[in-house]
């Protein structure tokens, strides 16, 4: 029982402060928040994706290239370009690595706005020391408490927890599920109510609507990350910097806004 409670926890936790400061935060810039408290979710993302934290500056420039050329060749990590998710994730990972190292050169449009701090995104990131101590931390949790050899099975998720959210978002992402909006890329929305990736699974709604901090945009389909951040804004921890809203029906907003222009 203790395993499975640690496994759902840091398998949410990850994926949540991967679509809430790497994602929201980072590439997109839909809040703003002071900068002490910047660095207060700055480490607890690196605490709580351990070691396989991902540098907030190489997802944002990677995201910004994804969301420019989606599903086009340009397309760091199109599922339609790729013979498997495996291949897929690599040739990502090879981009990642590039960036997160100041080697890649990207188009100056995807640069800026990201948070940065070398001790977390460089020191710990790359420090093998770090690394194993989240290893070994994540094993002695398993020796204590696993009750069957089988949950050991789960150990390596841990360790690979944030390439393993991206392989499923960028697979699934743009392949299976339904579409809301005809856009020009394959984007779907895979879950209804995405628990599972705490919202990151409504790609249709975020590629259409790009800035909207709401990745929902029917009535039956539920963004958590979006709850948790409406939470965070009324307590005023953060502020919503963006006024787009995911709005479905698309023609509805057309329509209002095409009455709104003859209107005036
Ligand atoms: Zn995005
Ligand atoms: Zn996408």
């Amino acid at each position: 029982m203790a395993v499975l409670i640690f496994f759902v926890s840091h398998w949410l936790l990850c994926v949540f402060f991967q679509s809430f400061f790497q994602h929201r935060y980072a590439a997109h810039r839909m809040y703003t928040m002071g900068p002490k408290t910047e660095r207060v979710m700055h480490l607890l993302t690196y605490l709580v994706q351990g070691s396989s934290y991902l540098s907030p500056k190489a997802y944002a420039i990677l995201h910004r290239e994804h969301h420019a050329f989606s599903d086009t060749e340009k397309d760091p990590h199109s599922p339609h370009f790729f013979k498997d998710v495996a291949r897929m994730m690599w040739h990502t990972k090879a981009r990642y690595d590039d960036y997160a190292a100041g080697r890649g050169q990207p188009e100056a449009r995807f640069l800026g706005g990201y948070p940065e701090w070398p001790l977390v995104d460089t020191t710990l990131r790359t420090s093998w020391f770090a690394t194993l101590g989240w290893v070994a931390f994540y094993s002695a949790f398993y020796v204590m408490f696993a009750t069957s050899p089988w949950q050991f099975l789960l150990l390596p998720l841990h360790f690979l927890m944030g390439p393993v959210h991206g392989a499923i978002v960028n697979w699934c992402g743009h392949k299976y599920g339904y579409r809301n909006f005809d856009s020009t890329d394959k984007s779907r929305n895979s879950l209804p109510m995405d628990f599972l990736c705490m919202g990151e699974l409504f790609q249709n709604n975020h590629h259409k609507y790009g800035s909207s901090p709401n990745f929902a945009a029917r009535k039956f389909e539920l963004d958590p990350t979006w709850q948790v951040m409406r939470v965070l804004a009324l307590l005023r921890i953060i502020h919503i910097a963006t006024p787009q809203r995911a709005v479905w029906p698309e023609a509805r907003e057309a329509a209002r806004t095409g009455g709104a222009a003859r209107a005036a």
